[in-house]
């Protein structure tokens, strides 16, 4: 399946827990103030890669605790990510997802990928809310959200890293 991104980092520190295949998603509306990825925002900018090339990145890299599905807004091409989200899930790999939707708020769409995320930072950047001591996010309304917990639960359950 192709996916357009605007850049693979095949290990980063900064995308969520432990070394992470960091995949930023081309194309997101939202138009957020103070966006630290602009480039990422043109719908037909970046460049298409085949999926099967970001599944043999993590597969040949025994370091990685897991892949980061970001962006841009990943959920515009919600099919690519959730072959990529799976492909994670039977190496082994955890899955994060940075989306601007908010977890209450999801496309009916999300069901599928979201089986397969382990963690989500979920809502839009708001630069009135930025704060550079946050970990893994850039403003505080974002939040890092346990998604296995919270479906099961029915209701918001933050991530913790206590016992990891
Ligand atoms: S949702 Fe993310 S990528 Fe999109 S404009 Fe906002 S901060 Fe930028």
């Amino acid at each position: 399946m192709l996916i357009r991104i605007a850049g693979l980092v095949p290990e980063s520190f900064v995308d969520g827990d432990g070394i992470r295949l960091a995949v930023f998603m081309q194309g997101c509306l939202r138009r957020c103030e103070g966006c630290h990825n602009p480039d990422t925002h043109a719908l037909d900018g970046g460049r298409l890669v085949d999926t099967a090339e970001i599944v043999a990145a993590m597969k040949r890299n025994p370091l990685l605790n897991g892949i980061t599905l970001t962006g841009g807004e990943p959920l515009l091409q919600i099919d690519a990510a959730e072959e990529l989200a799976r492909a994670a899930k039977n190496f082994g790999l955890s899955v994060w997802l940075y989306t601007g939707y908010e977890f209450e708020d999801l496309p009916p769409n999300a069901d599928a990928l979201l089986a397969n995320v382990d963690v989500m930072v979920d809502g839009a950047f708001v630069v009135a809310l930025r704060d550079l001591n946050l970990q893994f996010r850039g403003s505080s309304n974002q939040r890092i959200i346990d998604v296995k917990k919270s479906r099961a639960q029915k209701k918001i359950v933050p991530w913790s890293d206590i016992g990891r």
